[in-house]
């Protein structure tokens, strides 16, 4: 792929670390059905070499059912390997009431704390297993106007539990202004509602390549995503992954075209081990007080 910079080229110190480790890293999924989740998903998966095992729980909660369905699949990128378990949640957003809809998604990602804890308070911690899950994309419908009532919602109910990671769906139904005023307004309506969404911190130690790296990801947020498992030929003889207009093909992997490669970077290359940091020492550890006073410990 053009372009494509992977995890494979994670800075020295980390990569040695994690190589040895084994890299591992669950995102999630939400939003109203047809906003292109499974696309974006499949279009993640693309560089895959095993076909993607796929793993379906179904959660109950309250009087609405929200299918969580998992896929795992192992990439590899010059030798190295990344298991990438991508959160599916149908359902959302799909009901005659939706004032709830947050809900099983937060009892979700808390049940996998829970999990989590109870592993690390057994005597042997030997084989922790991780499923938390280190980022949460949520998928904004197209409108160009503003922010849903549900999309505020869920933000303010789910900030302090996830890394919360917003995206624009089909950005390819919206002109490049179109985009750039939505991103404007989604980002002030944000702010409004004091909705904290995933930043990332600079450090004092990173180079000028490294800062200057993480800010161009940072201003493209709230990502501007474009999903396709179609392929074309384009001018130049390139082929290409995106979707067929009369005047032309929008490129997923294209920068001037969306920020799907943004997205895909920061998730799997420049912000991979921040954000699982961060749900570790900051969203888990969080919970973890909480819970544990709640029960008077
Ligand atoms: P989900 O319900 O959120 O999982 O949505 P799907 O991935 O099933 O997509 C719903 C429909 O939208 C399908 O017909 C897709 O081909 C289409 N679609 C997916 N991604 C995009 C996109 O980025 N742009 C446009 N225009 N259509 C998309
Ligand atoms: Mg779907």
């Amino acid at each position: 792929l053009q372009g494509y910079v992977g995890f494979a080229n994670l800075p020295n110190q980390v990569h040695r670390k994690s190589v040895k480790k084994g890299f591992q890293f669950t995102a999630m999924v939400v939003g109203e059905s047809g906003l292109g989740k499974s696309t974006l998903v499949n279009t993640l998966f693309n560089t895959q070499l095993y076909p993607p095992k796929e793993d379906v729980e179904l959660t109950h909660e309250t009087s609405q059912t929200v299918e969580i369905k998992s896929i795992t699949s192992d990439i590899e990128e010059n030798g190295v390997k990344l298991r990438l378990t991508v959160v599916d949640t149908p359902g959302f957003g799909d009901f005659v009431n939706n004032e709830e809809s947050w809900k099983p998604i937060l009892d979700n990602i808390e049940s996998r704390y829970d999990t989590y804890l109870e592993q690390e308070n057994r005597v042997n911690r030997r084989r922790t297993m991780d499923n938390r899950i280190h980022a949460c994309i949520y998928f904004i419908t197209p409108t160009g106007h503003a922010l849903k009532q549900m999309d505020i919602e869920f933000m303010r109910r789910l900030h302090t539990r996830v890394n919360l990671i917003p995206v624009i769906a089909k950005a390819d139904t919206l002109t490049e202004e179109e985009v750039a005023a939505f991103k404007e307004r989604i980002l002030a309506d944000i702010n409004y509602h004091n909705i904290q969404i995933y930043q990332a911190p600079a450090y004092e130690y990173d180079d000028q390549e490294t800062i200057d790296e993480n800010r161009e990801i940072m201003s493209k947020i709230p990502f501007a995503v474009v999903g396709s498992d179609k392929e074309f030929d384009v001018e130049g003889g390139r082929r290409v992954r995106g979707r067929q207009y009369p005047w032309g093909v929008i490129e997923v992997d294209n920068e001037e075209h969306c920020d799907f490669v943004k997205l895909r970077q920061m998730l799997i290359r420049t912000h991979m081990e921040e954000l699982k940091e961060y749900t570790n020492d900051v969203l888990y550890e969080n919970y973890r007080t909480e819970k544990l006073s709640a029960m008077g410990i």
